[in-house]
């Protein structure tokens, strides 16, 4: 693989379902797989086969059908927790095991009552009955960024041993700032590669402080290959990283970051609307690449330049993310100039004056309501001048 192959790992249907109110059907599983899958993810985390049968049922349905990515299913550090994550993922093309246990003081004393060498031990024991099924192995260090460095290099080091062929460092609780990320990430993948440069170091990050998205690229800058992330950031309370963010900041800055992934840019507007349609969970309307305002532009400056030249204020086009065009909030704080081009869409082409008598009235009733809608501008347009003829049919049809 290629050192500048950023591989994601999407996490949707597994963190990101456990979120309140995101729970899917195996059906609805399925159908966002198979848009996944469209979208050129490279590992589809399928689900946490112990947990429940539902989620049994969707990683075999899952791992039945998809067949280029690797298809992921999760397990404890347990003999049991990775019989039946085998068993529901075997069906795989790519099938891969992913077990987990938590190395932070505070999650060994308090959550697992385990010593910090019965942690290695049982890690490593596991990774290694996982390899006999599988030779994509993943191991997660639970709480992995308030754990002892000292320690985390040990456990990495006895589960590479073991065989596991990602090692992902997740910020469990999202806690973490970017430049933390950097400074751990810099001196696992340092101290890791030494020994095992073959190894794949992955982040997974939460967004409890609003930072999982610059975390994850700070983590990849510092040398991370894999990061774990879902559509429209969906995930454990205040969610994971949003896979749609991490793709276009590596895009859009390929001139700092020399990174490519797999992922079809266009394919990322059609993945957060068919999530939205399947969870009933919208999206914030100012939310980074797909919410509805991400493209529109409103201030009258701001449409005007677009207009010139949508580089003005534009780092990446609609079209890129997916998105079907930008738009243009028709309302108070318009320019003339948006409110003419929106015009000239609509079939007319009028005169400075017309345009200025069209505007004032404009001006007032978008002081009123918040948007003007095409049919108010048409009332509009058809008080102030009344000479004008209706646009023809085609074009009004182009309004939609
Ligand atoms: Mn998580």
């Amino acid at each position: 693989m290629q050192k500048s192959r950023v591989t994601i790992f999407d996490t949707t249907l597994r963190d990101g379902e456990q979120s309140p109110g995101c729970s899917m059907t195996v059906p609805e599983k399925l159908r966002m797989a198979r848009q996944l899958d469209r979208l050129g993810v490279d590992v589809i985390e399928a689900g946490f086969p112990i947990a429940s049968d539902g989620d049994y049922a969707s990683v075999e349905a899952v791992a039945r059908e998809i067949r280029r990515p690797r298809i992921a299913a999760l397990a404890r550090c347990r003999k049991e927790d990775i019989d039946r994550a085998w068993d529901a993922v075997r069906h795989a093309a790519h099938p891969m095991l992913h077990v987990f246990l938590a190395t932070s003081d505070i999650h060994l004393q308090y959550k697992l009552k385990m010593s910090r060498e019965q942690c290695v031990r049982q890690s490593a024991e596991q990774v290694a009955y996982a390899r006999t099924f599988t030779p994509d192995v993943e191991f997660s260090a639970e709480d992995a960024m308030r754990t002892d460095i000292e320690f985390l290099m040990a456990v990495i080091d006895a589960v590479v041993q073991a065989g596991a062929t990602t090692v992902n460092l997740p910020d469990t609780v999202g806690y973490n700032i970017p430049s933390e990320m950097a400074r751990i990430f810099s001196e696992v993948c340092l101290r890791t590669h030494r020994k095992h440069p073959e190894v794949i170091i992955s982040s997974h990050c939460h967004d409890d402080l609003g930072l999982a998205v610059a975390n994850s690229i700070a983590a990849v800058q510092a040398g991370a290959r894999q990061v774990e992330c879902t559509i429209n950031g969906i995930g454990e309370r205040a969610g994971n990283a949003a896979l749609e963010e991490i793709v276009m900041a590596l895009n859009v800055r390929k001139d700092v970051m020399p990174f490519e992934t797999g992922i079809l840019g266009e394919e990322l507007f059609p993945s957060s609307q068919l999530l939205t349609e399947i969870t009933g969970v919208c999206v914030q309307p100012n939310k980074a690449i797909v919410g509805r305002n991400a493209f529109a532009h409103e201030a009258g400056i701001h449409q005007d330049g677009m207009i010139k030249n949508p580089l003005t204020y534009e780092i990446m086009t609609p079209h890129s993310v997916g998105v079907p065009s930008n738009s243009m909030v028709l309302g108070k704080h318009s320019g003339r100039n948006a409110l003419g081009k929106r015009c000239e869409q609509l079939g007319f082409a009028f005169s400075r004056r017309q345009l200025d008598a069209i505007y004032k009235r404009f001006v007032t009733l978008a002081d009123r309501v918040k948007v003007v809608q095409d049919p108010d501008l048409l009332a509009i347009i058809e008080q102030e001048i009344p000479q004008v003829q209706s646009p023809p049919v085609q074009l009004a049809a182009e309004m939609a």
